[in-house]
């Protein structure tokens, strides 16, 4: 999908190897492995937040987003994103078993979810690059690698 609106063109992701099942030197079926996906470099976040204010505006509906609005809204996108993996057990990297339609809708909820996450950060003038930028630098504060090394151990759990 080109997004050529507004001056953005998107690359077609090259890497195919998470939607199509290739086979290795045995012959055997491999849909899920991660080493090989990549995002695609656009859009940025900010290309998503102006094209969403340009959205909004169109319609007259800026009058709505108002950062409780799109918090429930982000709310019940999430919640439509976990409908489609409700009931279906556990699922493996790179969703083998599922068909290109089901992997259209969550691409679709997906982008619902982060559409609304940015357009909240941007109402509560939070700087979601730079933020995340920040918060990782946390997190790699909160879980040194030589210490939390392969556990799921929660950072309180720890001790020093
Ligand atoms: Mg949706």
């Amino acid at each position: 999908m080109a997004l050529q609106q507004n001056g953005i063109v998107s690359k077609q992701n090259g890497d195919t190897s998470s939607h199509h099942p290739s086979t290795n030197g045995n012959g055997e079926i491999q849909h899920d492995r991660a080493e090989g996906f990549t995002f695609t470099s656009e859009p940025t976040l900010e290309d998503i937040r102006r094209m969403q204010t340009e959205f909004t505006e169109e319609r007259n509906w800026s009058q709505f987003h108002k950062p409780r609005n799109l918090l429930l809204a982000l709310v019940g996108e999430v919640g439509e994103v976990a409908e489609l993996f409700q009931w279906r057990g556990e699922v493996q990297e790179g969703l083998p078993d599922w068909t290109e339609p089901q992997r259209e809708h969550l691409a679709q909820e997906l982008s619902d979810v982060l559409i609304y996450l940015v357009e909240l950060a941007e109402k509560c003038h939070v700087d979601l690059p730079q933020a995340v930028l920040r918060k990782m630098a946390l997190n790699r504060l909160k879980y040194p690698a030589s210490k939390v090394h392969g556990s799921a151990k929660k950072y309180t759990e720890y001790k020093d």
